[in-house]
């Protein structure tokens, strides 16, 4: 099935697009981008191919694909990612994380990236699964930035906490992490979800304050799903703004309310993020075409 994805990506392709996300970031004014997630099975690869391509149609600046906790689905978004790029002609991240790695096979899966021609990679710690019981070679994703930086020719992301990671006893704690993170290598930075503007804006603050001087994607989720949201929200630590809690739990329980409300919510974030003079704002679009498409249209005199 994996074949599959790299068949119609040759197929498909009469231009290969290279692009670097930091060229992107400081050419664009108000760039908009596109997250999905691979198949975690090879029986999903048929209905995954189908909503990345009707996502990569719309010409987001670039798209990035998600990396599998356990690392069972990384030859997938390397082959979703290369798919992506030379099929639509999309700037495409990959991301990489390393906790269950060791350093021959992050070596190994950077070399594939290479060979692939994907040059932009989101360096994540990822989260330790559950029954995990080898040994750990990477503690921290500043570790996973200084190799890739090592090993040349990538454009590098790196994720940041707008509310402060769950580990992290403080948010001045983590983004003293963060900085570490930012001089072992990383270009750009894309933050978790957050639902309240001003936690981004008073965010930025303290991180430029800390010296830390590379472009802050923001990262908005369109809830189209009350519950997982909630239990999202409650896994990261991060939190809902009074205003959104109650267009949830007026529209929680009607899918198509939800995600009217959900889209539109998202969209008025997004402008006053682009009208606050943000550049980028990555959308977790996770794999829905509709919610991808109705935010273009609605943001289409704007960007
Ligand atoms: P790190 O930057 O390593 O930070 C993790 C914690 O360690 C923080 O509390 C930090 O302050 C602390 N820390 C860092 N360095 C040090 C140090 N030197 N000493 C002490 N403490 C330190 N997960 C996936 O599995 N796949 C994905 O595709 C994925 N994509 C994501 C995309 C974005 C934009 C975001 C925001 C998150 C994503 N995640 C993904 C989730 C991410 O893997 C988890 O949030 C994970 O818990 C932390 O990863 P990190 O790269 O931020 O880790």
């Amino acid at each position: 099935m994996l074949s599959f994805f790299l068949l119609i990506s040759a197929v498909r392709c009469d231009k290969i697009i290279y692009m670097k996300i930091s060229d992107i970031l400081n050419s664009k004014k108000a760039a908009l981008s596109f997250e999905v997630f691979p198949p975690k099975t090879s029986d999903k690869f048929e209905s995954v191919q189908a909503a990345v391509d009707k996502i990569a149609a719309l010409s987001p600046d670039f798209m990035s694909v998600t990396y599998g906790a356990g690392g069972g689905t990384s030859d997938y978004t390397v082959a979703v990612t290369k798919h992506i790029k030379e099929a639509f002609g999309v700037t495409a991240l990959a991301h990489l994380s390393c906790i269950t790695s060791d350093r021959a096979d992050v070596r190994a899966k950077l070399a594939r990236l290479k060979e692939e021609g994907i040059e932009n990679v989101l360096a994540l710690r990822g989260d330790l699964p559950k029954d995990f019981d080898g040994k750990l070679e990477y503690r921290y994703a500043s570790e996973l930035v200084a190799e890739i930086k090592a090993a040349g020719g990538f454009c590098i992301g790196g994720a940041c906490y707008p509310e402060g990671h769950p580990d992290s006893p403080t948010l001045f704690s983590d983004i003293d992490n963060l900085k570490r993170k930012v001089d072992a290598g990383c270009d750009f930075l894309t933050t978790q979800m957050f639902f309240d503007n001003d936690l981004y804006y008073s965010f930025l603050s303290k991180v430029r304050e800390a010296g830390i001087s590379v472009p802050v994607i923001a990262g908005i989720m369109p809830v189209t799903n009350a519950a997982q949201t909630r239990r999202m929200m409650t896994l990261s630590g991060g939190s809902l703004p009074t205003r959104f809690k109650r267009i949830i739990d007026r529209y929680g329980d009607n899918a198509e309310a939800m995600a009217q409300a959900g889209i539109i919510y998202a969209c008025e974030q997004i402008i006053d993020l682009y009208a606050n003079g943000v550049r980028a704002v990555h959308v977790y679009s996770m794999n829905k075409p509709y919610v991808a498409a109705q935010i273009k249209d609605n943001l289409r005199g704007i960007i």
